[in-house]
This record gives structure tokens, sequence and C-alpha cells, in this order.
């Protein structure tokens, strides 16, 4: 039996790692649910896993989530110094690091100084400080395994291939609701459009980012750091189908693709089986029933955020993760009507420009350049 301590259970990974335990009651169950403030849902989940210890993270819910699992002798938790405490305890085998945004950072740290395998959702956690999270993953002999899909895709075309140079690397990428788009149009986007991703139903602010492609920013610094790459060897494609989730070119020139219906349970599970396969009943692909599968090259002059992340990718140090901080204000903004959908890469481009270039960070510089991008992003959109 693997426990599995699942942190942001109450979002859209968290949620569907909880169906593929539900599914798989024999191999895996959950023992630690953390969630922000939605205490309704993590109640539910608590009372229906049974898990040993919850942490809810707005303490103006404690009271409420400890009256009912108390007595069921779940232990409660509250606040966010929680999340590392649950991280470090040994009350689970494998984070399922599900929580958004940078404050996945320290709960995935913490797990990992505790030697727990990771399967890793949060790509924050890696576009920020990944030099550091990979470097302690190391020392701790931890594996991350990637649950972000064009990961895991990456990762399962790198089984058995230990003695195989890789050349490059391709990232596929849907192109999101605004493919084929020009700023005239994206000009007028609105909240519910960008909301509506034409493959996948995610969380907020990964929709987002799909909309804006900062998503796969995000995603080349991510692979960076999980398969030890030059920014030369990470390529984006556009593939409008999602069927190839993405690829690697070997040193002879082969290719290898992992494919599948766009369904993030199957990434989830992989990470959580590994290094097996879990059967089951998830629909399939269909090569005779299914229409054709397009390329084409991401358009990087109309999705700026897109460049951002390549210049981030490339220079290094703390611009990956100003730009993250100041990406998940302009979200923010955005998705409070604060400001409009291109002026969220007029807030990254300024940030990155404004605050101080660190070349080798330590950890506590990533959290100040964090703070100060945060801070300085808060203060063009007025929030
Ligand atoms: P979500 O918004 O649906 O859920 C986020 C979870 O984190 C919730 O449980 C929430 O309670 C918790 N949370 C939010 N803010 C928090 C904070 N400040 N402190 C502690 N907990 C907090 O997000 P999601 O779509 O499930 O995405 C989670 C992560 O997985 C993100 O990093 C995302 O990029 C990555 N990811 C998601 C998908 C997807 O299909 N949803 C795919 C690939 C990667
Ligand atoms: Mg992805």
């Amino acid at each position: 039996m693997k426990r599995i301590g699942i942190f942001g259970s109450t979002g859209s990974i968290g949620k569907q790692a909880l169906e593929v335990i539900a599914e798989n009651r024999d191999t895996f169950s959950a023992t630690i649910l953390t969630a922000h403030s939605n205490h309704d849902l993590l109640i539910e989940q608590a009372l229906l896993f049974q898990p040993a210890l919850v942490v809810i993270v707005d303490e103006a819910k404690y009271g409420a989530v400890r009256e009912v699992l108390e007595p069921k002798g779940i232990k409660v938790l509250a606040g966010e110094a929680a999340l590392e405490e649950a991280a470090a305890t040994d009350l689970y085998d494998m984070m399922m690091a599900a929580i958004v945004g940078f404050a996945g950072l320290r709960p995935t740290l913490a797990g990992i100084r505790t030697g727990k395998q990771i399967a890793l959702a949060n790509k924050e956690t890696l576009v920020v400080a990944g030099d550091i999270v990979m470097k302690e993953a190391a020392k701790n002999n931890v594996s991350v395994i990637p649950v972000d899909s064009e990961h895991s895709a990456i990762f399962q075309c790198l089984v058995g291939e230990s003695d195989s140079e890789v050349e490059k690397i391709i990232l596929t990428a849907s192109g999101g609701p605004f493919l084929g788009r020009k700023p005239n149009f994206l000009v007028n986007v609105k909240r519910e459009h960008a909301l509506q991703h034409p493959n996948w139903n995610m969380g907020a602010k990964i929709t987002i980012d799909s909309s804006t492609l900062m998503n796969k920013g995000l995603e080349m610094i991510e692979a960076k750091w999980l398969f030890n790459l030059h920014a030369s060897q990470i390529q984006v494609v556009i593939h409008p189908q999602s069927i190839i989730h993405s690829m690697v070119q070997f040193v002879d020139g082969s290719i290898k693709a992992q494919m599948g219906l766009p369904d993030m349970k199957l990434p989830i599970q992989f990470a959580m089986g590994y290094p097996g396969r879990i059967a089951n009943a998830f629909p399939r692909y269909d090569f005779t029933r299914s229409a054709q599968l397009n390329f084409e090259p991401p358009d990087i002059r109309t999705f700026r955020n897109l460049a951002l992340s390549i210049e981030a990718l490339e220079k290094g140090g703390n611009l990956p993760c100003v730009m993250n901080a100041a990406n998940e204000i302009a979200v923010y903004g955005f998705l409070k009507n604060r400001i409009g959908f291109l002026d969220m890469t007029e807030v990254i481009e300024q940030a990155m420009n404004k605050i101080s270039f660190i070349e080798k960070p330590t950890l506590e510089e990533y959290f100040e350049s964090d703070a100060e991008a945060r801070n300085f992003a808060a203060s063009l959109i007025r929030i």
C-alpha cells in the first residue's frame, strides 16, 4: 500500500488524484489532505478517505473543520506553516504536489528534505527554484516524477534510455482557446473567454496561463530542470488536438512520442504507480476514427509571454522567479477584471526589467525576489 499525501486535494489535480485512489483502493491510500480555503470539500474528502491528517490553510475555517473531523480521529492543522509541518511527517510515502503557484515551493521542499517521493504537478516550484529543488532531491535520493502531461510524456519516452543521449525535446502545446488570434482580437478578451480551454478542464490559474501561452513558457523552464537540458534543447510546437503529449528526439534523429487522449488522470496515475503501469478503463484513442494531427510553430510575437519565458529560461538566475511572481499577480488581476488580457504581458515584462538580477540566488533570495516582484506587479495594477 502506497500512502499518498495530497497537497492541494481540493483542486483540479487533487480531486483527480483522489479519483485514482478511489479506483485503486488496494494499491493506494490518501493519508494527508490539504486545502487553502474550501473547507466543505476538504471535510467531504476526509470523511470519504479517512486520512491521518488534514491541513486547512485558512485559519478562519479551523474550528469548522476540527469540529467534524477530530471526533473521527483525524488530526487537523491550520495555517500556512502547517503545510511544511505536514510535509515533514512520516504519515505518507509519496507527495502529490498539487498546490498551485509559488505557495507550493516550501511544502514540496519540506517533503523532499524528509526523503519522500514527489509526484510533481506544481510546476511553479521548479520554475522559481529548480536548481535548489533538484539539488535537494539528489541529495536526499528523491525521485521527482512529473505529473504535468508534457513532462510525463517525456519521462515515459526516456524510460529505458539511460544510455542514450537526448538531442532535444519537443513540448507540444494545444495553443489554447485563442490559437491563430492576433493582438487586435486579444485586446478585448474577457476572463470568461480565457477560462474556456478547448481540451483540458483545469484550475483557473493554469487555464489563463494556457490561453496566454505562459503555461508553455513555465513548462520549458520546468523541463530544463527535470531533464537537465540547455535552453537550446527545448522546442515548442503547437498541436491543437493534444494527442501527442510531447516527444524526445535522440542524437540519432529518432523521435519517440507519448500519445493518448487528453486526460490528466493518466499522468497522475502513472506518477503514482511508477515504475509500473496500472490497468484502467479510461477511453482509448482510436487511430481509425480520429481526424488529423496537426502541427505548427507558436506565434511568439502575438503570445509574448512565451518570448518572455524564453528570455527567462536563457538568462536564468532569479529571472524565472520574478517572471512567475509577476505572472501570478497579473493573472489574479485579469481574473478580477482589473486589467485586460494583453496587460498581463506588460506587467510581467515591467517586473522583469525592474527587479535586480541575481545570477545565483540563495533560497532566501528567491523568496525576496518573489516578494519584490509581487509587490511591484501589484503596484502596477493597484491591488
Ligand atoms: P487548482 O486551483 O484547481 O487547485 C489548487 C489547489 O491548491 C487547491 O487545493 C487549493 O486549495 C490549493 N491552494 C491554492 N492556493 C494555495 C495556497 N496559497 N496555499 C496552500 N494551498 C493552496 O489548481 P490545479 O489546476 O489543480 O493546479 C495545481 C498545480 O498543478 C498547478 O501548479 C498547475 O500548474 C499544475 N498542473 C495542473 C494541471 C491541471 O490539469 N489542472 C495540469 C498540469 C499541471
Ligand atoms: Mg502541461
